[in-house]
């Protein structure tokens, strides 16, 4: 579990799920009082415990969300990766893509964490992923606690 800054300015933790909770049985239970899984996308708190996503979280509920790939983001939120040192969005990221035979083009197949390179610097960057401005929250079940 690490400390990281929260997209609300917040300090929080990031982590995967079977370290923020002890057993099955406790997630369980905080599930069934802040509806966790539903909030990280998951239909139920078996299948969200089996993925064992990584997760940040926060004093503010709002926090709780799932981080996927190294890269945050909340459910339906846009956002864009930027580069720490300049600000600026020429993201080239690093993954593998495979042929799709009925498509007809490219598709994405996994994006690495690391390796993201940014075009204005001329080198590798560990991009972050920013919620744009004006972005609404997708609706969540209200979480007290
Ligand atoms: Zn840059």
């Amino acid at each position: 579990m690490r400390t990281v800054k929260l997209s609300s300015g917040v300090k929080g933790w990031q982590g995967k799920l079977h370290e923020n909770y002890v057993s099955f049985q406790e997630f369980f239970e905080y599930d069934k009082m802040y509806g966790l899984a539903k909030r990280l996308g998951f239909s139920s708190a078996v299948s969200a415990w089996n993925h064992n996503p990584v997760i940040q979280g926060g004093v503010n509920p709002s926090d709780f969300k799932l981080v996927s790939d190294g890269q945050t983001y909340v459910t339906g939120m846009k956002g864009e990766f930027i580069c720490p040192e300049c600000g600026g969005n020429k993201i080239e990221g690093t993954g593998n893509i495979s042929w799709c035979v009925s498509k007809q083009k490219w598709q994405v197949e996994s994006v690495m964490d690391k390796g993201d390179y940014c075009e204005d610097c001329d080198r590798e960057v560990e991009a972050e992923f920013v919620i744009l401005k004006g972005a609404k929250a997708p609706k969540l079940p209200v979480v007290s606690g």
